[in-house]
């Protein structure tokens, strides 16, 4: 140790103050463990909070209300074009919405006596850490949860650097609305900020490696959200790649393999993230790392194989998303306290914040098929929906998959709008194991759309 380093000894160091490091140090803090958060960037809320689910899903809120304003028209309400000021609504996003709940979560912490350190963390050892922040630091604890997330992956081989080739993190700073913008990945991101930049009124053409959008998801899901895509967006080419990119002029001539080059104002590439598990140090520990994606190995307790240390949230692996961190944050906190807890949750919901919106939670009919299950499968449309007739949007659908044997719900998947409040009716059936037969006994309120998947259950009894 040299002279003059800051010590800390505390329980418990938790690296990274995203969903799944925050999580676990609120529930440390109530277990009645000293606990202190380490984030790069001094705040609680990670890439979640900054550059991720909340911003894109404001900005995404703003799209809806623009296509509902020009839906409105059909029903003879006519509001005009609508005239966009990209600096009130940078600033409502970044203050009224990622200010606020950022105040909010450092009002918890302090609340709860959890202390949040700024600075890089690095391992020197099982039980130490350095942190590189205005002034260097250690940290000695008797265990440390890494929570430190993913980082956008880059395009392999043809990356640029170039202001006009943009992150999603780039993207959802709103450097302004481009006449044509080229998005580069047809998955969550590409089709999310895809979908709000071309509702703020730029020309979008989205490129997508594999033969279909959202590659892995049920295809009846993705039809509908297909058909309105290819509406919205200029263009969208499946089963392509980018095989170069250039700057030129002050736009980017992208060349689309088949296609030829075509040039654009910007660019968002959105082909998935990667684990921030290097440069931590974790080789002066007994932590283990995936050999594809350098992904922290953890068991359902979210131990890594060193006793010292645990594991929460992206830098776990997939699926990357918030509320998983969440909950393996709560299990980690349950576990170093002494407590029997583990990530034993038979159902992650996921949702794509598109229009429409497309949800699902467990086994979808093939991943059921596949496991050698004998499944009954419901698909309730939604033009049969009350509600649905009521705000125009017949376009939905709600498919559930029940095991034959036991009749037990296993997996459901709805696309329309709302497809991601619904589902969690669905994911609470899954997890208590509910019968097909209980959802189809419980009263729904009528007229919504919560009826569609009572009315998809009551479908396959007899
Ligand atoms: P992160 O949120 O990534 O937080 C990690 C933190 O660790 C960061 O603050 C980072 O600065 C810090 N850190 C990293 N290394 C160090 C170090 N060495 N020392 C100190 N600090 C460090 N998920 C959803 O569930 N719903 C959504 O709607 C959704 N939308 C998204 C939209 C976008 C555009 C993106 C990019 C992601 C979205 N996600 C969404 C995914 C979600 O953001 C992540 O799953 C979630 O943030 C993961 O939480 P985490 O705690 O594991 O890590
Ligand atoms: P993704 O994995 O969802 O999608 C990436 C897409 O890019 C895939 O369809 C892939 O086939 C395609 N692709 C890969 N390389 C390509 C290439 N060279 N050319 C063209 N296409 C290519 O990743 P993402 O959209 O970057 O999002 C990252 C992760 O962030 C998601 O997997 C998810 O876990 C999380 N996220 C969640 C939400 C949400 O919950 N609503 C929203 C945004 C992000």
């Amino acid at each position: 140790m040299v002279m003059g380093d800051l010590v800390d000894e505390v329980e418990v160091a938790v690296v990274g103050g995203g969903p799944g490091g925050y999580s676990a140090a609120f529930r440390c803090a109530e277990l009645g463990l000293e606990t202190v958060v380490i984030d790069a960037d001094r705040r609680l809320g990670g890439a979640c909070l900054f550059e991720g689910c909340i911003p894109s899903k404001a900005l995404l809120h703003v799209a809806a209300v623009l296509s509902e304003v020009e839906r409105a028209r059909e029903w003879g309400v006519d509001f005009g074009e609508p005239r966009i000021s990209l600096d009130p609504l940078r600033k409502w996003k970044q203050e009224r919405v990622v200010g606020k709940l950022a105040r909010g979560l450092a009002a918890v912490a302090k609340g709860k006596g959890v202390t949040v350190i700024g600075g890089r963390a690095v391992f020197e050892d099982s039980t130490t850490l350095r942190v590189e922040g205005e002034s260097l630091q250690k940290v000695r604890f008797k265990h440390a949860i890494v929570a430190t997330g993913s980082a956008p992956a880059a395009l392999p081989g043809i990356a640029l650097a170039s202001d006009r080739v943009m992150d999603s993190t780039a993207a959802l700073a709103l450097p302004d609305i481009p006449e044509r913008l080229l998005v580069i990945g047809g998955g969550y991101i590409g089709l999310e900020l895809g979908t709000v930049y071309a509702a703020l009124g730029s020309r979008v053409t989205l490129v997508e490696m594999t033969e279909g959008l959202l590659p892995g998801v049920d295809r009846d899901l993705v039809q509908p959200l297909h058909r309105r895509v290819e509406k919205l967006f200029a263009a969208v080419h499946l089963g392509t790649k980018v095989t170069a990119l250039r700057e030129a002029g002050g736009r980017i001539e992208a060349t689309l393999e088949g296609q030829g080059a075509e040039a654009f104002d910007r660019v968002l590439v959105a082909v998935g993230r990667k684990a921030r598990s290097a440069g931590l140090g974790l080789e002066t520990t007994g932590v283990r790392l995936t050999e594809r994606g350098a992904f922290i190995q953890v068991d359902e307790r979210c131990r890594t194989h060193d006793p010292h240390l645990y594991a929460v949230g992206d830098v776990t692996g997939e699926p990357m998303l918030a509320h998983r961190a969440m909950r393996q944050g709560k299990v980690a906190a349950d576990v170093l306290a002494g407590r029997p807890s583990a990530f034993d949750n038979v159902a992650i919901p996921a949702v794509v914040f598109t229009d429409p919106e497309i949800a699902w939670c467990g086994l979808d009919e093939a991943q059921a098929k596949r496991r050698g299950m004998e499944v009954k499968i419901a698909k309730f449309q939604w033009t049969a929906s009350g509600r649905a007739a009521t705000i125009g949007r017949a376009d939905g659908l709600t498919k559930l998959v029940a095991d034959a044997a036991s009749g037990r719900v296993v997996g459901v998947g709805i696309v329309g709008p709302g497809a991601g409040e619904l589902i969690a009716e669905a994911t609470l059936a899954i997890e208590t194991a509910a019968l097909v037969e209980d959802v189809a006994a419980t009263i729904h309120a009528h007229p919504t759309l919560s009826e569609s998947l009572m009315e998809a259950a009551e479908s396959l009894l007899g």
